[in-house]
């Protein structure tokens, strides 16, 4: 494989000529982003009907083409055969199309290699709006960061990739294999559009997302289950002598909810401590519970309580498929040890539900793809730290389904350790769009190679 620092091509020249342009472009950025973050693509809940997605979509269509891709806009589904688990099966693509573009080779070279760079244009909910300094849609730069819904999750990520993309069509640099450009749909919901796409065959050699990985490069991500447990009580007056339940007296289920959370804080933290556990990069599995509510008049015994639970699992943990069925397992096995401790339990065993599953991702820290992020970030005199991400996004739709290492590198993601996606006032520093763009040029031009 050529690579930018061995090749043939006049290599220092080409990367000062992409630098330059990145920074020549600074203001295009800003302008791409800033017209991203006017659509609105908040996120939805099963049903909502579709937003702008189509007409953002359209929009990077048009752009792309100008640049010299083939584009296609596809509306898939419903559902996506094989990831059931992740993607509830009747779940409707309309109004919600993908975008694939796709950069051909000058000449297809047998060392050249293809790369995807894959975004998402869905952004979570702009409430509570009242807190921002500034209207969430219209975003604006201040001191050098500019301010948005999505601004760093991650319009300004897509805007980057798209602005590489457009600066290697207009240096006409050789490219030795296929670039495509992917934006899709659905990632803050769960990841819909990227495993649409690459179960209808979207396939290259690697694939980069730019998250707002804070000018780092993510080799791996957690998988995420959220079960729901249902416990049933029997209502009665709370202030009045009860019989036993087995006498018709009555059972508080906030209290028997108690007795099944103990069991899922035991397993909690029984993950802490076993071994195959330990990653050398990320923080043990977790389970928090994230919403619970019960019970129906303030002088009754509640009939009923519900708790919701965030978990988080390491690919580990994964079965063979990539999903969360043994963590499953592990959890409904909690919530029967809390039935043999119960017998009202044990006679009213509680339901569990289970929402999506999204699966973890992997790449091995030494893939060629890693390699190639890290001399373009040395070309752009900058480390490139290898972390990882402790919540999910897309890169697994490409490593499970395809095999296709993906990996995270973008702009922003913190302010002074605190998290930026999903936050009020969320930004992305105008400086991280020039280097994600620079670097996702540099890391494209050395990863698939350029004709002699
Ligand atoms: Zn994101």
């Amino acid at each position: 494989m050529e690579t930018l620092e061995e090749g043939a091509v006049s290599a220092e020249s080409l990367t000062a000529k992409i630098r330059a342009a990145a920074r020549e472009r600074e203001g295009d950025l800003v302008a791409l982003a800033t017209e991203l973050i006017g659509f609105d693509t908040t996120a939805r809940d099963l049903g909502d009907p579709a937003r702008d997605e189509a007409a953002l979509q359209e929009h990077l269509a048009q752009r792309l083409r100008a640049a010299g891709a083939e584009v296609e806009l596809i509306t898939y589904g419903p559902g996506v055969p094989g990831s059931e688990r992740q993607v509830p099966p009747a779940l409707s693509f309309d109004g919600r199309p993908q975008l694939i573009a796709r950069f051909p080779p000058a000449a297809p070279q047998p060392h050249g290699r293809s790369l995807v760079f894959n975004g998402h244009v869905d952004a979570v909910s702009c409430e509570p709006v009242s807190e921002w300094t500034s209207d969430p849609l219209a975003a604006v730069v201040r001191d050098g960061r500019l301010y948005g819904r999505g601004a760093c999750d991650m319009k300004g990520g897509v805007a980057a990739m798209v602005v590489a993309a457009e600066i290697l069509a207009d240096l006409r640099v050789p490219l030795a294999g296929e670039l495509i450009v992917n934006t899709v749909t659905d990632e803050e919901y769960c990841g819909a559009g990227a495993a649409a796409c690459v179960t209808a065959g979207l396939r290259a050699d690697a694939a980069i997302v730019p998250e707002p990985s804070t000018l780092e490069t993510w080799v791996a991500c957690r998988g995420i289950l959220s079960p729901t447990i249902t416990v049933q009580g029997r209502p009665g007056h709370a202030e009045a002598a009860q019989p036993h339940w087995r006498d018709g007296g009555a059972v508080n289920a906030i209290d028997k909810m108690m007795v099944v959370l103990e069991e899922v804080r035991a397993l909690h933290a029984g993950w802490q401590a076993r071994p195959e556990h330990v990653h050398p990069m990320m923080r043990p599995p977790s389970i928090v519970t994230t919403m619970i509510s019960g019970g129906e008049w303030w002088v009754s015994f509640p009939a009923s309580c519900r708790a919701t639970l965030d978990i988080t699992y390491l690919p580990v943990q994964a079965d063979a498929g990539g999903f969360g069925t043994r963590v499953e397992a592990e959890v409904e096995a909690a919530v029967r040890r809390a039935c043999e401790r119960d017998d009202w339990l044990a006679e009213h065993p509680p339901e569990v539900t289970w929402s999506v599953d999204l699966p973890p991702n992997e790449v091995d820290p030494g893939a060629d793809i890693v390699a190639s992020l890290t001399r373009a970030a040395a070309l752009s005199d900058r480390d490139n730290p290898l972390e990882t991400l402790d919540s999910w996004y897309d890169a697994s739709a490409f490593t499970r389904i395809a095999g296709m290492p993906a990996v995270a590198f973008g702009p922003t993601g913190r302010d002074g350790g605190r998290p930026l996606p999903h936050t009020v006032d969320e930004w992305v520093g105008v400086a991280d769009l020039v280097a994600t763009a620079e670097t996702l040029a540099l890391a494209a031009v050395d990863f698939i190679g350029v004709s002699r």
